[in-house]
């Protein structure tokens, strides 16, 4: 992901590398267990970038599956695999699907009694998802450098993301769901919760210097219940465990800066 050889689609999305990675690691599976080949699901045309006639065999030659690996919704349009011409399986029996329409698989499927699937269209990967690029294109332009932990993955999904300053980031629970899930990361980061009115748990990815807490403090009023009032009190939490208490007045909606929002 961070220096895809293959680059990225549409968004922040290295497909090509992530099947070939994908399918290094299920021909590693089949050995260690015995099995002969890999089928996989795809469809040539189907996606612009991994799902074409010229980049699938890029994807068997770097995963090292070879001949070993069978697509077949459209083995009939691609050359015999090892199954096929051993005759494990009949080539006449499988398909040549192509093109971006999913209607013939979806036929496929009902003939062979499925009724539920996946929900296609890229909704299997954050990654193709153009916020969720924007989010992590900002995380690691903040870094100055292409780096992350699973940490910081999991929470590029979560809350609304704003930089007031390049050096740190706000993340706002938008609801109880997303407030649970943020406790559990508020001993790793400074956090602020508002006292006086109910509100959101915010956490500060960065450092806060000077007057930001005091800026941070007016963003998490804006968010919370006290939005309305003249004064909210917020607490802040810093990673040493060390808290403060202050009363401020919540930003208007119009100084909250439209450039402050991340995705
Ligand atoms: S959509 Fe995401 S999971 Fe699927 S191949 Fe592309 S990068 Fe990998």
């Amino acid at each position: 992901m961070i220096n895809p050889k293959h680059g990225y689609g549409a968004n922040l999305n290295p497909c090509l590398d992530c099947k070939g990675f994908m399918v290094t690691r299920a021909k590693q599976w089949m050995e260690e267990n015995g099995f002969d080949f890999i089928i996989t699901g795809e469809v040539i045309g189907q996606r612009p970038m991994s799902q074409r006639k010229d980049t699938m065999p890029v994807i068997a030659k770097e995963s090292g599956a070879g001949e070993r690996l069978l697509r077949p919704l459209c083995a009939q349009l691609l050359p015999p695999t090892l199954p096929e011409q051993e005759g494990w399986v009949d080539r006449e029996k499988l398909f040549d699907f192509n093109g971006r329409s999913r209607k013939p698989q979806i036929e496929l499927a009902g003939r062979w009694g499925f009724e539920e699937w996946s929900q296609p269209a890229g909704g299997c990967c954050f990654l193709t998802n153009p916020q969720y690029s924007k989010k992590l294109a900002d995380l690691w332009e903040a870094r100055g450098e292409r780096r992350y932990e699973l940490d910081d993955i999991m929470l590029l999904k979560i809350g609304r993301h704003l930089r007031p300053r390049p050096h740190f980031k706000l993340i706002i629970a938008r609801e109880e769901g997303e407030n649970r899930f943020l406790q559990g990361y508020r001993k790793q980061f400074t956090h602020l919760q508002t006292v006086s009115h109910g509100g959101p748990l915010v956490l500060v990815d960065g450092s806060l210097e000077g007057d930001d807490e005091e800026l941070a403090a007016q963003l998490t009023a804006r968010f919370s219940q006290g939005r309305e009032a003249e004064s909210v009190r917020v607490s802040v939490t810093r990673t040493d465990g060390t808290s403060r208490e202050f009363d401020v007045k919540p930003f208007a909606p119009s100084e909250v800066r439209q450039e402050w929002y991340v995705a």
